[in-house]
C-alpha cells in the first residue's frame, strides 16, 4: 500500500521538493498546509487531492475558501495555528512531514507526536525552541523522529548500524560556510539582503538562506544535533566543507569516520526520511567524482560570525537559552529582510539576548512562547 503523508508547509522550498518525492514514490497526500500562497496551494490540491488542508494566515484562508467554493471533492479547510495543530493530529497519514519555517512549526510538531504520528522534521526550530518537550514527547508516545535537515539525515544514515552507533564518540557537522565565507567583520558591514540571499550551493527559503550567511543556521543545527543524537556540544565539531558534498560524518571509538555524500539536493534527505528504513529510487542526480575533483575543509570563524558563538553560549546556558537565541534571530532576520537593520546587527542582537539572562532549568510550552515573545521584544528595544 502506498504511504500517506501530511505535509505542513507544502508551498515552501522543502514543501515543494517533498511533493517531488511524493510524486516519485507514488505516495498519497492526506493533508497539506500553507500560510499565504493560495494559488500554489490550489494547484497542489488539484494534483494531490488531500482530504484536509490548512491555511494559517486568516485572509489567505478566506481567499482559499472562495477559490474552493463549489468544487466537487474539495478538501476540508482548517484555519490558523489551531488548524495547523489539528491537521497535524488527524488520523490518516503514516507520517507527518513538518516543513513550516520558524517557531510557528513547534505546536504542530508536538501535536503530531502526541497523536502518535512518526514525524519527519525539517522544522529545526521545533527542536531548538522546545527540544526538551519534543524529545520527551517522542519517548512518551513511542514514535519515530526522522531528520530531514541534510546534515542530520547524513548523521542518521551513518548511524543505521545500531551496533556501531553505540560506539559513537564524535559528530562532524559540515557547513558550506555560506556566501560570506572568509570575510572579515569590516567586509561584512555593508552586505545587503541581495548579497546574503545568494547562497553558493543551495536554493532555499529566504529565512534559512540568511541564517546560512550569518552561520546562525549552523548554530541552530548544532542545537538540533544535540537533541537528536544525544552528544554534548563539545563532541560535535563544525567542519566547513565548501562544496556541500559531504553532508556530515560520525566518528567511532576506534577513530574510524563514516560520512554520507551526495549532490546538494534536499530531495535526497527528504526521500530518506519518508522511505526509511527502505531506500527509494533516484530523485536527484548522482555524484560525479571525476567532475568534482576536490573536496576542501576549513574551520568556521566564530569570532566574525557571532551567531554561531551565540548559539554555543545559548546551549551552554541550557533551558530556554536556545529559544531566546532563535526568537531574536527570527525577528532580526525579518528586520534585515525589510532593510531595517544591517547584516552585522543580526549577530549583535542574537548574542545580546543570550547574554542578557540565565535561561536555565526546565520549561513548559507556555514558557517557550513567553521566552520567544521576550526575545523579539528585546530585539526591538536594542535596535
Ligand atoms: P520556506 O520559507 O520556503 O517555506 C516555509 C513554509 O512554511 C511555506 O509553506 C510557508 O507558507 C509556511 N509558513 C510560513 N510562515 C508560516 C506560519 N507562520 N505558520 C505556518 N506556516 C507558515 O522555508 P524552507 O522550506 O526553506 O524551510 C522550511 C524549514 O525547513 C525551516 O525550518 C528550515 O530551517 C528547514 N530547512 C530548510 C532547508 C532548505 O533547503 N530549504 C534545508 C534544511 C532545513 P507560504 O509559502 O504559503 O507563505
Ligand atoms: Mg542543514
Amino acid at each position: 500500500m502506498a504511504k500517506k503523508i501530511t505535509l505542513l508547509g507544502s508551498t515552501g522550498s522543502i514543501g515543494t521538493q517533498s511533493l517531488d518525492v511524493v510524486r516519485a514514490e507514488g505516495y498519497e497526500v492526506f493533508g497539506l498546509s500553507a500560510h499565504s500562497q493560495v494559488d500554489l496551494l490550489v494547484r497542489q490540491i488539484e494534483e494531490f487531492h488531500p482530504q484536509v488542508v490548512c491555511m494559517t494566515s486568516p485572509d489567505a484562508a478566506d481567499r482559499l475558501d472562495a477559490a474552493l467554493a463549489g468544487r466537487a471533492g474539495a478538501p476540508r479547510l482548517l484555519r490558523g495555528p489551531e488548524g495547523l495543530r489539528e491537521l497535524a493530529a488527524l488520523d490518516g497519514p503514516d507520517v507527518v512531514l513538518n516543513s513550516v519555517v520558524g517557531i510557528a512549526g513547534l505546536g504542530a510538531s508536538l501535536s503530531a507526536i502526541e497523536s502518535g504520528h512518526d514525524l519527519a522534521l525539517a522544522n529545526k526550530e521545533s527542536l531548538v525552541t522546545g527540544g526538551h518537550l519534543v524529545t520527551q514527547a517522542v519517548e512518551r508516545c513511542g514514535v519515530k523522529l526522522l531528520p530531514v535537515d541534510s546534515e542530520h539525515s547524513a548523521i542518521f544514515q551513518c548511524l543505521q548500524d545500531t551496533e556501531s552507533a553505540k560506539s559513537l564518540t564524535k559528530i562532524l557537522l559540515t557547513a558550506s560556510g555560506g556566501p560570506f565565507f572568509g570575510m572579515t567583520t569590516d567586509q561584512l558591514r555593508g552586505k545587503t539582503k541581495a548579497d546574503a540571499l545568494r547562497h553558493p550551493n543551495w536554493n532555499m527559503g529566504a529565512k534559512i538562506t540568511i541564517d546560512s550567511a550569518t552561520l546562525m543556521n549552523k548554530g541552530l543545527e548544532l542545537i538540533e544535533a544535540v537533541w537528536l543524537f544525544g552528544l554534548p556540544p563539545e563532541k560535535i565539531q563544525i567542519v566547513v566543507q565548501r562544496q556541500s558534498i559531504i553532508h556530515s560524518a560520525v566518528q567511532f571509538s576506534d577513530n574510524s569516520v563514516i560520512a554520507q555524500l551526495g549532490v546538494p539536493d534536499m530531495r535526497i534527505p527528504i526521500q530518506y526520511a519518508l522511505t526509511w528504513p527502505r531506500r527509494g529510487g533516484p530523485v536527484a542526480p548522482e555524484l560525479d567524482f571525476a567532475a568534482l575533483k576536490v573536496l576542501t575543509f576549513d574551520v568556521a570563524d566564530e569570532e566574525t560570525f557571532r551567531c554561531l558563538a551565540a548559539c554555543k553560549k545559548a546551549i551552554a546556558k541550557g533551558g530556554l537559552g536556545p529559544c531566546a537565541a532563535n526568537g531574536a534571530n527570527e525577528e532580526a532576520v525579518k528586520l534585515f529582510l525589510e532593510d531595517k537593520i544591517g547584516f552585522l546587527d543580526i549577530g549583535r542582537l542574537v548574542e545580546a539576548v543570550v547574554d542578557s539572562d540565565r535561561f536555565g532549568g526546565s520549561y513548559t510550552l507556555a514558557d517557550v512562547y513567553e521566552c520567544d515573545r521576550m526575545a523579539r521584544a528585546f530585539v526591538h528595544s536594542h535596535l
